[in-house]
């Protein structure tokens, strides 16, 4: 944290940085740096960030600040003026509460949403100064000048909504869009960034687009920003391989298993779009798929309630050009002609032969 307050103002060369990296990451063109540099110079105390939590774990704010690399996010605290966010701010209390309403009687500001809003008997399973959620979120948006749902909660309901508040994420509930906000939201912006928890550099780069070119990058039919949701897990694994040769992971404890496809583990990575495989975590190359994990599918609007139990196996495949796969027969067929070093995509297209 110290790292993250206590430290001079970001230098020229470290918005630079911040520039190439948060460039790359939005698929753009790295000539654009000094237009983004000289955005992040004049913008410095502006625009204004109003960050609520709603029912939530506050794991997205812990992702943004405590980054193995600080810089960027300190960099976007001190380039944006961030008026309320209940874990990083000063204030408590009364003052608190001052400071939430004083900062949404302005116009303009970006509105973070962290968490889902609970909605059953009228929103009263999350209440933060007496107020519940549903009518902050509420009061909140009208003079926003965009949305920004940070994790899986905010954006689809996330763990809440399997429980029984009928918790929803600020525009859908898993995959089903609803209207509670409709008509404070009016034709504002909403960027959805799933995952549990968010990734910070990817709130860093939409700021950072906001506040150089004043809208937000192309998004997909969930709101997520194509760039970093544009592609799937499955086709871009590092187990690609083990899949196709049908070694499916049966057992943690077997060394000789090391390695293999996680897709008998529940691995729902054949549904879930997202660039955890590019970019890794805290700075570094790992996320759940190398540290041996499934992916659970975290960046899914089905996510948690339809993915769960989240280590069993639920669907079966759709390959490309061959349809659904039922794994068990081809599992049985692999294992039985494993001898003959024949693959799986071999098996696959037999079965599929067979069936028609
Ligand atoms: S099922 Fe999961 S572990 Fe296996 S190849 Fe696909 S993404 Fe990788
Ligand atoms: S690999 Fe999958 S489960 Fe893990 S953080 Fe990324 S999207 Fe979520």
């Amino acid at each position: 944290m110290d790292t993250l307050f206590l430290r001079p103002k970001p230098t020229r060369r470290e918005f630079l940085q911040v520039a190439t990296a948060s460039l790359a990451l939005l698929g753009l063109s790295q000539a654009l740096s000094p237009r983004v540099v000289k955005a992040l110079e004049e913008t410095s105390g502006k625009p204004a960030v109003v960050w609520l939590h709603g029912q939530e774990c506050t794991g997205c704010s812990e992702s943004f600040v405590n980054s193995l690399d600080p810089t960027a996010a300190a960099i976007i605290l001190d380039t944006i003026s961030l008026r309320y966010h209940e874990t990083l701010m000063a204030a408590s209390g009364y003052h608190a509460e001052e400071a939430l309403e004083d900062a949404i009687s302005e116009n303009g500001y970006l509105l973070v949403i962290e968490g889902a809003i609970p909605l059953a008997d009228d929103g009263l399973y999350c209440t933060i100064g007496g107020k519940t959620f549903k009518d902050i979120v509420r009061e909140s948006v009208k003079n926003a000048a965009a949305v920004i749902c940070v994790g899986s909660c905010a954006s689809f309901g996330g763990f809440p909504a399997a429980g029984p508040t009928d918790a929803v994420g600020f525009l859908y509930k898993n995959t089903k869009k609803h209207h509670e906000f409709d008509d404070v939201l009016g034709d504002k912006p909403v960027i959805n960034l799933p995952r549990c928890p968010m990734h910070p550099e990817s709130l860093v780069a939409i700021i950072v687009h906001y506040l150089t070119f004043g809208d937000i990058p192309p998004l997909d039919d969930f709101q997520r920003p194509i760039a970093f949701y544009g592609e799937l897990m499955h086709d871009n694994c590092p187990r690609r391989g083990q899949f196709e040769a049908g070694h499916f992971l049966t057992d943690w404890g077997d060394p000789n298993q090391a390695g293999y496809c996680l897709y008998l583990k529940g691995c729902k990575g054949p549904w879930a779009r997202h660039d955890c495989w590019k970019r890794g975590w805290n700075g570094t190359s790992a996320y759940c798929i190398n540290v041996n994990a499934p992916c659970i599918g975290c960046s899914e609007p089905e996510f948690y309630e339809r993915f769960s139990p989240l280590y069993d196996r639920q669907f079966d495949v759709t390959l490309p050009g061959i349809g659904k796969v039922d794994i068990d027969k081809v599992m049985a067929t692999v294992a039985a002609i494993a001898a003959a070093g024949i693959g799986i995509d071999t098996v696959i297209t037999k079965l599929k032969g067979e069936e028609s």
